[in-house]
């Protein structure tokens, strides 16, 4: 696959994220925080501890040189996640699919990794990235997502083929 032609791909678990990964060789990784990382509603620490654990799935990934959290929501890690290995940024009210400036310096190829196709997978698009899509379980999810999802899922035959 080239750098700039837009792939999708599906996974339920961080297994399968990680086999995806080990599938595509990234170099920079967009990861969508809500619910992958951090559960809508849970605490800083749930979100503190998820970041620590997706960093430590993706450092069994040597192409990985960028990590970047994105969520639209405005919840923040307590502290900087630290930059070992890779690259760590973090992006609170990242207005995705909008706004794609902050990505543009960050090294291809790149996938970017979420559960709603409106806001991660158009985003992915506009990069060239590709769509690793997680199928969440959205039980006990908000209204939000959930009406997002579905729309999301008529939405990617369009979008992505
Ligand atoms: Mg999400």
């Amino acid at each position: 696959m080239s750098a700039d032609s837009a792939g999708y791909q599906e996974f339920c678990d961080e297994q399968g994220l990680l086999q995806r990964l080990e599938e595509l060789s990234p170099r920079t990784l967009v990861i969508d925080i809500e619910p992958l990382v951090a559960y809508w509603d849970g605490t800083q620490d749930a979100l503190d501890r998820g970041i620590a654990r997706e960093l430590d799935l993706v450092s069994a990934v040597p192409s990985v040189v960028v990590v970047c959290f994105a969520t639209n929501s405005a919840r923040r890690p307590s502290v900087q996640p630290p930059s070992t290995e890779v690259d760590v940024v973090y992006l609170a009210a990242a207005r995705k699919p909008t706004r794609v400036k902050p990505y543009l310096s960050f090294p291809r190829p790149g996938a970017v990794v979420g559960d709603q196709v409106l806001t991660d997978g158009l985003l992915a698009k506009r990069l060239g990235y590709t769509f690793l899509h997680y199928h969440a379980p959205l039980t006990g999810a908000p209204l939000r997502p959930q009406l997002l999802a579905v729309l999301g899922r008529l939405a990617s035959r369009v979008i992505f083929g």
